[in-house]
């Protein structure tokens, strides 16, 4: 078996697929339903026809791309990855395609490339690094979005992406948490935090009428990442926050993003501007997830009722935590944060959501001077963690092709000789936890909030 064909993500059922509404496309139809979604992503969307007709094969990208670095593999170059389906494009929508297609690289598209497909655009962590280096701002991801969406159509994705959506589809969260679930967690951790510190009383409010904050946390902190949840309920005792969460949608990521942006997205949007409304919230603080966030920040207004939106604005936990640094109105005790603390710029934050002072400020204040230490590259040039996108696969294949993809992370770990490793996304904690593992890095993995919790002086 050879290494690409190792690299598949385990596959969600045809029952799977029925359980969301939709058929698998039967083999003999699957080429001519791609090229009929090809052209109709080409009438709409200006990027796509972009990326499809501007490179120029300078390479530069290469070099960018975890991916390609970890595994070495060309069709894991940025430009080798979008050529999978450019040279399709080139064989339909071109004129010289249509004519010479041996002159021009075009291709016909079979099944065997629609294999390809599946393998390569799930070894993309639509991380856009490469079009931060790209002359001409061609963005791998978007084509990523655009082949993973062609795919979920066509009946092809993983299971893990289908299984999540279904899960947020019938439970308003990832892990198939129940009301009940949820509510007995957060009665456990507000005792963790009576117990750890000196009888601190923090509670954790569930479907509370007349609240003036909905936050929204990633389910995963629920289960594997505790102390994030910790610090946000710290954090809105220490401000007074008349807050909640809801039960129906707890959960920032966003698999809809991952891979069908049409449907589950705009369910989990509409979802959560009625929860909103429902318990009168005036504001919505989104937790620590990167393309959550992305999905919110970008998505969010063109998915939904513009005026819904307006009427309820959406801010990030991290947003409000510096506002309230800036302003003066937090006491902070650095020294309890007293190790050697990197910085992970999760993608969706640094590259695509301006998040990167923001996440200064905030460890800046939080842990002793000459404690943080960089990593290089950083901020908007940073690495990915090689988990992005939801690549967090198991099975073997991808579960090896996911640390080779974390090399070059593992790498700007180990030369900040740090103790603790910042990581403020829950998709990327998932990733950072089994690299610090196989990388045998002498790190400890938390996010931001679980810092400024930790930090917090409660005078009561
Ligand atoms: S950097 Fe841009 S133009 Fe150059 S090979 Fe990569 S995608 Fe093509
Ligand atoms: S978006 Fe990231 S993972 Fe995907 S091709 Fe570009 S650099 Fe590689």
């Amino acid at each position: 078996m050879s290494a690409n064909e190792l690299r598949q993500p385990k596959r969600a059922s045809a029952a799977l697929f029925k359980k969301l509404g939709m058929d698998l496309v039967p083999d003999n139809e699957k080429v001519a339903a791609a090229i009929g979604h090809i052209d109709d992503f080409r009438l709409k969307v200006r990027s796509f026809v972009m990326a499809m007709e501007t490179c120029v094969k300078c390479g530069a990208c290469a070099e960018a791309c975890h991916t390609y670095l970890g595994t070495r593999d060309p069709n894991n170059i940025p430009a080798g990855r979008v050529d999978l389906i450019r040279k399709v494009y080139k064989r339909y929508f071109t004129v010289q395609g249509q004519l010479f297609p041996g002159l021009v690289g075009a291709q016909d598209l079979d099944l065997e490339t629609i294999e390809k497909w599946y393998s390569y655009f799930y070894q993309c962590s639509e991380c856009r690094r490469c079009a931060h280096v790209c002359p001409f701002g061609i963005d791998t991801a978007e084509v990523t979005f655009i082949a993973r969406q062609i795919l979920y159509w066509l009946g092809i994705a993983p299971q893990l992406h289908t299984a999540t959506a279904d899960a947020i589809l019938r439970t308003g969260n990832h892990m198939g948490l129940t009301k009940a679930g949820i509510i007995d967690t957060l009665e456990f951790l507000s005792e963790e935090i009576e117990e750890e510190y000196d009888g601190l009383k923090v509670d954790f409010p569930v479907d509370k009428p007349d609240s003036d904050i909905l936050y929204v946390p990633s389910s995963a902190d629920f289960m594997l990442n505790p102390r994030t949840l910790f610090g946000a309920g710290q954090f809105f005792k220490y401000v007074g926050a008349n807050w909640t969460i809801s039960s129906e949608i707890t959960e920032a990521g966003n698999f809809g993003y991952l891979s069908d942006q049409t449907r589950i997205q705009r369910e989990m949007v509409t979802r959560l501007l009625a929860e909103a409304k429902k318990y009168g919230c005036k504001k919505i603080v989104w937790g620590e997830c990167g393309h959550g966030w992305r999905a919110a920040k970008m998505y969010v207004p063109t998915l939904a009722d513009l005026v819904a939106v307006k009427q309820i604005p959406i801010t990030h936990i991290h947003d409000e935590v510096e506002a309230y640094i800036k302003a003066g109105l937090l006491e902070l005790d650095p020294k309890r944060n007293d190790s050697k603390i990197t910085l992970h710029d999760p993608c969706n934050y640094a590259r695509a959501c301006g998040h990167a002072d923001n996440m200064r400020t905030i460890m800046n204040a939080v842990v002793p001077k000459g404690a943080f230490v960089e990593m290089t590259p950083n901020r908007e040039a940073n690495f990915c963690c090689g988990g992005g996108s939801g690549i967090l696969f198991d099975d073997p294949g991808m579960y090896q092709f996911r640390i080779e993809a974390s090399n070059k992370k593992a790498e700007q770990v180990r030369e900040t000789g740090a103790e603790i490793l910042c990581a403020p996304c829950s998709i990327c904690k998932a990733q950072l936890y089994p690299m610090v593992k196989e990388h045998k890095l002498p790190v400890e993995v938390f996010g931001l909030i679980d810092l400024v919790g930790h930090a917090l002086v409660f005078r009561e």
